[in-house]
């Protein structure tokens, strides 16, 4: 009998070595689609915290310097929160590793106070060099 295209030897695609391949084939899927969630919720983090940050930088004054009370470190100029989302066109960066914004006298608010708070931290994957202390306990006066 003529073989066709699509036709396939008896056994054929059931050896160990092609269920290994397509055990490993399937792996890699899942691996690739969890990964793609992932990136997806990161994503949507990061929007989220744009906006939060807008909002306080903006309208929540009193909240950004209760919050900016718990900040310490100092500014790397590592630029990472310039590329929160999607990179920012007024970003510089430089052959040293450090960035500059181009607009820095007239950088949003949002800009100016980042992070505000330790979960803006997260969505620049620790490359941040601030950190934040725990709220001081505030201790009742023995009666
Ligand atoms: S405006 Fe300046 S500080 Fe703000 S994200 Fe862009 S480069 Fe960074
Ligand atoms: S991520 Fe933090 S250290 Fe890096 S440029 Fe922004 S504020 Fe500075």
């Amino acid at each position: 009998m003529k073989q066709t295209i699509n036709s396939r030897p008896k056994g054929a695609g059931r050896s160990p070595k092609n269920s290994k391949r397509r055990l490993l084939e399937e792996r890699l899927t899942a691996a690739k689609r969890l990964r793609a969630v992932e990136d997806a919720r990161f994503r949507a983090r990061q929007a989220q915290g744009k906006l939060r940050r807008f909002v306080s930088a903006n309208f929540r004054k009193q909240e950004v310097i209760d919050a900016l009370a718990l900040r310490r470190g100092e500014c790397n100029r590592c630029g990472a929160c310039c590329e929160i989302l999607f990179k920012c066109p007024f970003l510089k960066k430089h052959t040293d590793g450090t960035s500059t914004c181009g607009i820095y006298e007239d950088r949003p608010n949002q800009c100016r106070l980042f992070p505000i708070e330790r979960r803006d931290l997260d969505e620049v994957r620790g490359q941040c060099s601030f950190y934040f202390i725990e709220k001081p306990i505030k201790l009742e006066r023995a009666s």
